[in-house]
């Protein structure tokens, strides 16, 4: 099948939802892809920060591999060895008791949603509003997709749940006004990630907890993106000594293999009790076996400590270029692998020279450009995007 094939089948049958970019992956090893025409890219962008380990990682195929040869799904109605690994690390690295395994990180959203109206209704009948913060994003059913404070997602799916309050992100007053003892929930990324990598000032969390606190709601951590070492940290949260009565989990949790979770205190958790969520698929043998190859290799191979030094390199480098580039770069920021350049412009044709230039990043909320590469690279690699980028903005 010739690539002209490929983007006329895909036309032709796929719902008219992405705008792709036209070339078609092959295969990938460690940081790098290569496309059916034998183009070989350097990967800053992991799947949307998916590719916790990189492309093929030895532990990881070796893992879905021999799990796949077991048993790959046999449902919820029984147990495995291999689910109750998973959520024995994930309760001990986290500190939070329960947890809950289902596929995506909308899943994870919805899901810690309908636990805090559950656990809401414990208290009061009508502690069931959520707050959340404009440019978030939560995800793509009708609830998450209410939840993200974006009109562009919610266009044409009213009428939408109620009972969603918007906020402004990184602004405490703003929060102090809408909270109320009807709030049943807070929900925040500890760094917006799809809203153009936004960092806030290092107090606001801990006056987010504050404010919960006074107010019986639960704050809900949406660590989809920020989540399993992204940002130098097992978990975001840990940066801003913050923790929070829920969290949620999946793009890199199972480093490419469709995964979501969502961990709760046991107090919160007593909310659910048998058949008031569930899953077919979520927690299933395969994903769990991924997940635990990737916790387990994070920790082996001391994979934060590689995000915290190759990180401050990337950070650096990055700065030197907003030196550089005056004109064209606004303000850098991020932690760890999760690194925002804001522009002065939109970063679409960038992102489409740095494409023609064989290294692969992406650009959120218009013009932010992203690089979350996967938790392995090292400074070799950076050097290599650090080139790329000088070159191609050299020439804008
Ligand atoms: C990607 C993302 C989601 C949605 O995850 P899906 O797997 O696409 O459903 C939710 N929250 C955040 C913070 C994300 O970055």
């Amino acid at each position: 099948m010739n690539k002209q094939d490929v983007f006329a089948i895909d036309k032709a049958h796929y719902m008219p939802v992405f705008a792709r970019y036209p070339m078609v992956i092959s295969h990938g090893e460690g940081a790098y892809v290569t496309d059916t025409d034998g183009n070989r890219y350097l990967d800053f962008f992991a799947g949307i920060a998916v590719n916790a380990l990189g492309h093929a990682h030895p532990n990881l195929v070796k893992a879905v591999a021999e799990q796949a040869a077991k048993v790959i799904h046999c449902s919820n109605l029984y147990y495995t060895e291999v689910q109750a690994q998973l959520i024995e690390k994930l309760a001990s690295l986290s500190g939070l008791d329960k947890v809950f395994l289902a596929n995506s990180g909308a899943e994870a959203n919805e899901g810690a949603l309908k636990l805090a109206r559950k656990y809401g209704k414990t208290i009061a009948d009508d502690k069931y509003e959520i707050i959340t913060a404009n440019h978030c994003f939560h995800g793509r059913t009708l609830m998450t997709l209410t939840a993200t404070a974006q009109p562009k997602y919610q266009a044409g799916y009213e009428p939408l749940p109620q009972g969603f309050t918007y906020i402004d992100y990184n602004d405490i007053a703003a929060l102090e006004a809408a909270i109320s003892d009807k709030t049943c929930a807070v929900v925040l990324e500890p760094i917006q990630g799809e809203g153009g990598v936004n960092v806030p000032n290092d107090d606001y969390l801990q006056k987010v907890r504050a404010l919960c606190d006074k107010h019986g709601a639960l704050l809900i951590f949406d660590e989809v993106q920020t989540g399993i070492g992204r940002t130098g940290k097992m978990f975001a949260y840990e940066h801003f000594g913050v923790k929070p009565d829920i969290v949620t989990l999946a793009k890199g949790l199972a480093g490419g293999v469709p995964i979501g979770a969502f961990l709760a205190t046991d107090k919160v958790a007593s909310a659910f009790h048998p058949g008031d969520h569930g899953s077919t698929f979520g927690g299933n043998p395969l994903a769990c076996a991924a997940s635990k190859a990737v916790l387990d290799t994070i920790l082996e191979d001391k994979l934060l400590d590689n995000v915290n030094e190759v990180g401050a390199y990337l950070m650096d480098a990055i700065r030197s270029l907003g030196e550089k580039y005056p004109t064209i770069i606004r303000s850098v920021r991020g932690k760890g692998f999760m690194v925002g350049i804001e522009l002065t412009r939109e970063g679409r044709e960038i992102v489409q020279a740095c494409l023609d230039a064989k290294l692969i990043i992406n650009c959120t909320a218009g013009n932010v450009l992203r690089l979350v590469p996967s938790l392995t690279i090292g400074k070799q690699q950076v050097d290599e995007m650090i080139t790329i980028l000088d070159a191609v903005l050299a020439k804008q």
